[in-house]
Protein backbone atom coordinates (compact mmCIF):
# COMPACT_ATOMS: atom_id res chain seq x y z
CA UNK A 1 0.00 0.00 0.00
CA UNK A 2 1.56 3.60 -1.01
CA UNK A 3 1.58 6.31 1.77
CA UNK A 4 -0.74 8.62 -0.94
CA UNK A 5 -2.39 7.56 -3.75
CA UNK A 6 -4.04 10.39 -5.95
CA UNK A 7 -6.10 9.32 -8.62
CA UNK A 8 -7.73 11.19 -11.28
CA UNK A 9 -8.09 13.75 -8.74
CA UNK A 10 -10.23 16.89 -10.34
CA UNK A 11 -11.24 19.89 -8.09
CA UNK A 12 -12.81 23.20 -9.32
CA UNK A 13 -13.04 26.46 -7.00
CA UNK A 14 -15.94 29.15 -7.42
CA UNK A 15 -17.17 26.36 -10.60
CA UNK A 16 -14.21 26.95 -12.86
CA UNK A 17 -12.17 23.71 -12.77
CA UNK A 18 -8.48 24.28 -11.98
CA UNK A 19 -7.54 20.37 -11.35
CA UNK A 20 -8.23 18.03 -14.07
CA UNK A 21 -7.25 14.17 -13.36
CA UNK A 22 -3.84 14.54 -11.28
CA UNK A 23 -2.49 11.27 -10.79
CA UNK A 24 0.29 11.16 -8.20
CA UNK A 25 2.05 8.31 -6.31
CA UNK A 26 3.76 8.56 -2.52
CA UNK A 27 5.57 5.93 -0.35
CA UNK A 28 7.73 6.26 2.48
CA UNK A 29 11.24 7.45 2.96
CA UNK A 30 10.51 9.63 -0.63
CA UNK A 31 11.17 13.12 -0.87
CA UNK A 32 8.82 14.89 -4.29
CA UNK A 33 8.80 17.96 -5.63
CA UNK A 34 6.30 19.45 -7.64
CA UNK A 35 7.21 22.07 -9.90
CA UNK A 36 5.31 23.82 -13.07
CA UNK A 37 4.66 27.40 -13.78
CA UNK A 38 2.76 30.00 -12.30
CA UNK A 39 -1.20 29.02 -12.22
CA UNK A 40 -0.50 25.29 -13.03
CA UNK A 41 -2.15 24.20 -9.90
CA UNK A 42 0.49 23.65 -7.64
CA UNK A 43 -1.38 25.46 -4.94
CA UNK A 44 -4.56 24.02 -5.46
CA UNK A 45 -3.29 20.46 -5.11
CA UNK A 46 -2.16 21.43 -1.96
CA UNK A 47 -5.26 23.01 -0.63
CA UNK A 48 -7.74 20.36 -1.76
CA UNK A 49 -5.38 17.87 -0.14
CA UNK A 50 -5.65 20.02 3.03
CA UNK A 51 -9.22 20.27 2.76
CA UNK A 52 -9.49 24.23 2.24
CA UNK A 53 -13.10 24.51 2.10
CA UNK A 54 -13.08 27.26 -1.11
CA UNK A 55 -12.30 24.37 -3.54
CA UNK A 56 -14.63 21.18 -4.36
CA UNK A 57 -13.78 17.95 -5.15
CA UNK A 58 -15.28 17.06 -8.79
CA UNK A 59 -13.81 13.62 -9.48
CA UNK A 60 -10.98 10.92 -8.71
CA UNK A 61 -9.93 9.90 -5.46
CA UNK A 62 -7.17 10.38 -2.26
CA UNK A 63 -5.98 7.11 -0.27
CA UNK A 64 -3.81 8.77 2.78
CA UNK A 65 -2.67 5.19 3.76
CA UNK A 66 -5.10 3.51 2.17
CA UNK A 67 -7.77 5.37 3.93
CA UNK A 68 -10.16 7.70 1.60
CA UNK A 69 -8.67 11.40 2.59
CA UNK A 70 -11.90 12.91 1.95
CA UNK A 71 -13.91 11.31 4.26
CA UNK A 72 -11.67 12.75 6.96
CA UNK A 73 -11.95 16.31 8.55
CA UNK A 74 -8.93 18.93 8.24
CA UNK A 75 -7.88 18.06 12.44
CA UNK A 76 -8.44 14.16 11.12
CA UNK A 77 -5.73 14.11 8.24
CA UNK A 78 -3.42 15.73 10.61
CA UNK A 79 -4.25 13.23 13.29
CA UNK A 80 -3.65 10.45 10.73
CA UNK A 81 -0.05 12.07 10.06
CA UNK A 82 -0.52 14.40 7.66
CA UNK A 83 1.07 17.87 7.48
CA UNK A 84 -0.14 20.89 5.71
CA UNK A 85 0.62 24.03 6.78
CA UNK A 86 -2.55 25.46 5.41
CA UNK A 87 -4.47 23.46 8.50
CA UNK A 88 -3.17 26.35 10.71
CA UNK A 89 -4.38 29.76 11.01
CA UNK A 90 -2.15 32.34 10.05
CA UNK A 91 -2.24 34.92 13.08
CA UNK A 92 -3.80 33.95 16.49
CA UNK A 93 -3.74 37.18 18.77
CA UNK A 94 -3.41 36.44 22.35
CA UNK A 95 -2.65 32.95 22.01
CA UNK A 96 1.21 32.50 23.13
CA UNK A 97 3.16 30.53 19.97
CA UNK A 98 3.94 27.78 22.85
CA UNK A 99 0.78 26.90 24.09
CA UNK A 100 -0.30 26.84 20.54
CA UNK A 101 2.43 24.57 19.06
CA UNK A 102 1.59 22.36 22.38
CA UNK A 103 -1.63 22.13 21.76
CA UNK A 104 -1.13 21.05 18.56
CA UNK A 105 1.83 18.57 19.88
CA UNK A 106 -0.65 16.70 22.38
CA UNK A 107 -3.22 16.62 20.25
CA UNK A 108 -1.24 14.45 17.89
CA UNK A 109 -0.05 13.21 20.93
CA UNK A 110 -3.09 11.83 22.50
CA UNK A 111 -4.07 10.61 19.01
CA UNK A 112 -1.06 8.44 19.23
CA UNK A 113 -1.93 6.92 22.57
CA UNK A 114 0.98 8.77 24.20
CA UNK A 115 0.97 11.04 27.15
CA UNK A 116 0.25 15.14 26.87
CA UNK A 117 3.31 16.59 28.19
CA UNK A 118 2.97 19.79 30.49
CA UNK A 119 4.32 22.95 29.66
CA UNK A 120 7.75 22.73 31.40
CA UNK A 121 8.07 19.00 29.46
CA UNK A 122 7.19 20.80 26.55
CA UNK A 123 9.62 23.83 26.93
CA UNK A 124 12.38 21.16 26.77
CA UNK A 125 11.22 19.76 23.50
CA UNK A 126 10.42 22.53 21.92
CA UNK A 127 14.53 24.27 22.80
CA UNK A 128 15.42 20.85 21.51
CA UNK A 129 13.95 21.42 18.10
CA UNK A 130 13.64 24.95 17.98
CA UNK A 131 17.73 24.57 17.27
CA UNK A 132 16.81 22.76 13.75
CA UNK A 133 15.08 26.50 12.43
CA UNK A 134 17.62 28.70 14.10
CA UNK A 135 14.86 30.45 15.79
CA UNK A 136 15.13 32.95 18.66
CA UNK A 137 13.53 30.92 21.78
CA UNK A 138 11.71 34.53 22.30
CA UNK A 139 9.32 33.79 19.81
CA UNK A 140 7.65 30.46 21.57
CA UNK A 141 6.13 33.93 23.76
CA UNK A 142 4.97 36.16 20.90
CA UNK A 143 1.23 35.69 19.97
CA UNK A 144 1.11 32.89 16.72
CA UNK A 145 2.53 34.24 13.94
CA UNK A 146 1.51 37.92 14.53
CA UNK A 147 4.03 40.38 13.14
CA UNK A 148 6.48 37.60 12.37
CA UNK A 149 8.17 37.97 9.33
CA UNK A 150 7.98 35.98 6.41
CA UNK A 151 11.49 34.10 7.52
CA UNK A 152 9.77 33.93 11.22
CA UNK A 153 6.46 32.49 9.87
CA UNK A 154 8.67 30.09 7.67
CA UNK A 155 10.65 28.89 10.42
CA UNK A 156 7.47 28.35 12.61
CA UNK A 157 6.02 26.19 10.14
CA UNK A 158 9.27 23.92 9.96
CA UNK A 159 8.97 24.00 13.79
CA UNK A 160 5.61 22.72 13.60
CA UNK A 161 6.77 20.02 11.44
CA UNK A 162 9.93 19.00 13.36
CA UNK A 163 6.99 18.64 16.48
CA UNK A 164 4.38 16.97 14.98
CA UNK A 165 6.37 14.23 13.34
CA UNK A 166 4.22 13.63 10.72
CA UNK A 167 4.13 10.53 7.87
CA UNK A 168 3.58 12.86 4.77
CA UNK A 169 4.42 16.70 5.06
CA UNK A 170 3.34 18.70 2.31
CA UNK A 171 5.28 21.98 2.10
CA UNK A 172 3.84 24.80 -0.59
CA UNK A 173 6.41 27.27 -0.77
CA UNK A 174 4.70 30.28 -2.02
CA UNK A 175 6.05 32.17 -4.89
CA UNK A 176 7.75 35.33 -3.07
CA UNK A 177 9.78 35.89 0.20
CA UNK A 178 12.23 32.79 0.01
CA UNK A 179 15.04 34.84 0.63
CA UNK A 180 18.02 32.14 1.02
CA UNK A 181 17.85 32.13 4.44
CA UNK A 182 14.29 30.77 4.42
CA UNK A 183 15.89 28.39 1.87
CA UNK A 184 17.95 26.79 4.11
CA UNK A 185 15.75 26.50 7.19
CA UNK A 186 13.04 24.83 5.17
CA UNK A 187 16.25 22.44 3.57
CA UNK A 188 17.29 22.19 6.92
CA UNK A 189 13.81 20.96 8.31
CA UNK A 190 13.34 19.05 5.52
CA UNK A 191 16.53 16.81 5.94
CA UNK A 192 16.05 16.55 9.44
CA UNK A 193 12.71 15.11 9.26
CA UNK A 194 13.92 12.71 6.05
CA UNK A 195 13.57 8.84 7.10
CA UNK A 196 12.64 6.08 6.13
CA UNK A 197 9.31 6.10 8.07
CA UNK A 198 8.53 9.37 6.22
CA UNK A 199 7.54 11.29 3.03
CA UNK A 200 7.65 15.04 2.10
CA UNK A 201 6.49 16.93 -0.90
CA UNK A 202 8.08 20.28 -2.20
CA UNK A 203 5.71 21.98 -3.91
CA UNK A 204 8.74 24.85 -5.12
CA UNK A 205 8.93 26.48 -8.12
CA UNK A 206 12.46 27.46 -7.14
CA UNK A 207 14.44 24.89 -8.46
CA UNK A 208 17.54 26.43 -6.13
CA UNK A 209 16.16 24.94 -3.32
CA UNK A 210 16.49 21.01 -4.79
CA UNK A 211 20.55 21.80 -4.24
CA UNK A 212 19.73 22.01 -0.66
CA UNK A 213 17.13 18.79 -0.86
CA UNK A 214 17.54 16.38 -3.31
CA UNK A 215 14.40 15.08 -3.88
CA UNK A 216 13.75 11.55 -5.35
CA UNK A 217 11.13 12.28 -8.02
CA UNK A 218 10.28 15.71 -10.04
CA UNK A 219 6.05 16.00 -10.87
CA UNK A 220 5.86 19.12 -13.36
CA UNK A 221 2.24 20.49 -13.34
CA UNK A 222 0.76 22.24 -16.14
CA UNK A 223 -2.85 22.73 -16.96
CA UNK A 224 -4.04 21.03 -13.89
CA UNK A 225 -2.50 18.01 -14.55
CA UNK A 226 1.29 16.16 -13.76
CA UNK A 227 2.37 16.46 -17.39
CA UNK A 228 5.99 14.88 -16.22
CA UNK A 229 7.56 12.88 -13.61
CA UNK A 230 11.48 12.29 -13.28
CA UNK A 231 14.40 12.41 -11.16
CA UNK A 232 16.42 15.01 -9.74
CA UNK A 233 17.92 16.06 -12.96
CA UNK A 234 14.11 16.98 -14.43
CA UNK A 235 14.81 20.06 -12.21
CA UNK A 236 18.23 20.69 -13.97
CA UNK A 237 16.58 20.18 -17.52
CA UNK A 238 13.94 22.71 -16.37
CA UNK A 239 16.39 25.36 -15.61
CA UNK A 240 18.23 24.70 -19.17
CA UNK A 241 15.11 24.48 -21.16
CA UNK A 242 12.31 26.10 -19.28
CA UNK A 243 8.85 24.80 -18.98
CA UNK A 244 7.52 25.12 -22.85
CA UNK A 245 8.98 21.92 -24.49
CA UNK A 246 6.37 20.15 -21.42
CA UNK A 247 3.27 22.63 -21.94
CA UNK A 248 0.16 20.63 -23.04
CA UNK A 249 -1.05 21.75 -26.07
CA UNK A 250 -3.66 24.02 -26.04
P1 LIG B 1 0.20 27.62 -8.74
O1 LIG B 1 0.29 27.34 -7.29
O2 LIG B 1 0.75 26.51 -9.60
O3 LIG B 1 0.79 28.93 -9.11
P2 LIG B 1 -2.66 27.84 -8.29
O4 LIG B 1 -3.10 26.51 -7.82
O5 LIG B 1 -2.45 28.90 -7.27
O6 LIG B 1 -1.34 27.66 -9.17
O7 LIG B 1 -3.69 28.37 -9.35
C1 LIG B 1 -4.14 27.58 -10.45
C2 LIG B 1 -5.23 28.32 -11.19
O8 LIG B 1 -6.39 28.37 -10.37
C3 LIG B 1 -4.88 29.74 -11.54
O9 LIG B 1 -5.41 30.02 -12.82
C4 LIG B 1 -5.60 30.54 -10.48
O10 LIG B 1 -5.95 31.81 -10.95
C5 LIG B 1 -6.80 29.70 -10.20
N1 LIG B 1 -7.26 29.84 -8.81
C6 LIG B 1 -6.67 29.32 -7.73
N2 LIG B 1 -7.33 29.65 -6.59
C7 LIG B 1 -8.37 30.40 -6.99
C8 LIG B 1 -9.46 31.05 -6.31
N3 LIG B 1 -9.59 30.98 -4.98
N4 LIG B 1 -10.36 31.73 -7.06
C9 LIG B 1 -10.24 31.78 -8.41
N5 LIG B 1 -9.26 31.19 -9.11
C10 LIG B 1 -8.34 30.51 -8.42
MG1 LIG C 1 1.09 30.69 -7.99
MG1 LIG D 1 1.27 28.29 -5.74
Amino acid sequence: MKLLEVKGLKASVEGIPILKGVDLEIDAGEVHAIMGLNGSGKSTLSKVLAGHPSYQVTGGEVLFNGQDLFQLAPEERARAGLFLAFQYPVEVPGVSNSAFLRLAYNTIQTSRGKDELDPLEFDDLVQERIKVVEMDPAFLDRSVNEGFSGGEKKRNEILQMALLDPKLAILDETDSGLDIDALRIVANGVNSLRSEHNAIVMVTHYQRLLNYIVPDFVHVMDAGRIVKTGDKTLALELEERGYDWLRAVA
